[in-house]
């Protein structure tokens, strides 16, 4: 590796410029390890997280101890909060040991201090701008193409877990950590025999959409390789979850990988956070569901709440922060209509 010159944290290393981005974020992550106290201890901390599993009747559920997230699981996230506070995600904040590297279009790539995943990156856009997806969304789609397998991707909504709603970016970490991952194709499986409840929107070999609610928590899944495909029909899902509303995007987060087609899966969200967070004394529970969560890894960073997690809680976190059946089925039955009309459209011009 021929480390060319280094400007305002950024790595203008020649190597880095042309290669995969999995490889960049590899050397990346070997050297912030060798190089940054904070991460190395982090992330050796992270073997030492205790993990409970729940299990339900056709999947998993994990609960984490994991200390280390107390900041952003607690992050204060109104607008009066976040403009007292430098952003820790713009590049002339960034602390000296933290490196980034270019990844693609605006995006750069961090190594997450302060991790949840074996391999935990954050990808903010170099400029200081709102967490919106709308636009985004494209830019999503080509980070986990060019992240490749062995990464899952993810966004989390202003205010669905994201702890810098004002500064764009997404994460990635190691495929198959979060339950999802690998049982999102069983899921499927039990929909099509009509084991677990859902809605099949529409599934042709270019292009799937599936609406699951047997999963505590409700999700939208679109597979396919076209990136036009995907963005067309994630604008009307956008647009079916927003329901008029002009000012601020609809609450979601979103799961994304990539192996020969992207599955992109959006669990619409109601609130932030469930209840126990906003409790006094034993009552509270310091949990603050993000992709991740409902990736299914519930992340608590207090051992006493750790200590309390049972079926009935992850079922009533779940419940609280996602979007109900009822609302679910409407939006299946909008969906269906609204995507043939789309793809009778783009199959008669
Ligand atoms: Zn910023």
């Amino acid at each position: 590796m021929r480390v060319e010159s280094e400007k305002n944290n950024l790595f203008l290393i020649e190597d880095y410029i042309a290669a995969e981005l999995s490889w960049k974020a590899e050397r990346l992550f070997k050297h912030q390890i060798k190089n940054w106290k904070l991460a190395s201890d982090n992330y050796d901390a992270l073997k030492s997280v205790r993990v409970k599993k729940f299990e339900f009747d056709n999947f998993i559920v994990e609960a984490h101890f994991n200390p280390g997230r107390i900041i952003s699981s607690s992050a204060k996230v109104d607008t009066k909060s976040i403009s007292e506070r430098p952003c820790f995600l713009c590049i002339e904040n960034l602390p000296p040991e933290q490196k980034a590297v270019k990844a693609l279009g605006d995006y750069i790539i961090l190594v997450n201090p302060f991790p949840i995943f074996p391999e935990h990156f954050t990808l903010p856009s170099i400029n200081h701008v709102p967490q919106l997806i709308e636009s985004e969304f494209k830019n999503l789609l080509l980070l986990t193409k060019a992240l490749g397998k062995d990464y899952t991707l993810f966004y989390n909504g202003p205010k669905c877990g994201a702890s810098a709603p004002d500064h764009l970016h997404f994460q990635a970490g190691s495929s198959g950590f979060m339950k999802i991952d690998t049982e999102y194709d069983s899921i499927i499986k039990l929909l099509h025999s009509d084991a677990i409840t859902g809605e099949i929107i529409y599934e042709e070999n270019d292009l799937k959409i599936y609406l699951v609610t047997g999963y505590l928590r409700n999700f939208i899944s679109l597979e396919s390789n076209n990136i036009e495909s995907l963005a067309g029909n994630f604008s009307i899902i956008y647009k079916l979850l927003n329901n008029g509303n002009k000012t601020d995007e609809p609450m979601m987060n979103i799961i994304s990988n990539y192996d020969n087609r992207w599955r992109i899966i959006i669990f619409p969200r109601s609130r932030h956070r469930p209840s126990y967070f906003f409790e006094e004394g034993e009552k509270k529970i310091i949990i603050s569901p993000a992709a991740v969560d409902l990736g299914g890894v519930l992340i608590f960073p207090r051992e006493e709440d750790f200590e309390k997690v049972n079926k009935d809680l992850i079922i009533d976190i779940f419940r609280q922060v996602t979007i109900s059946n009822e609302k679910m089925l409407y939006i299946a039955d909008e969906l269906k209509e609204s995507v043939f009309r789309r793809h009778k459209r783009s199959s008669t011009v």
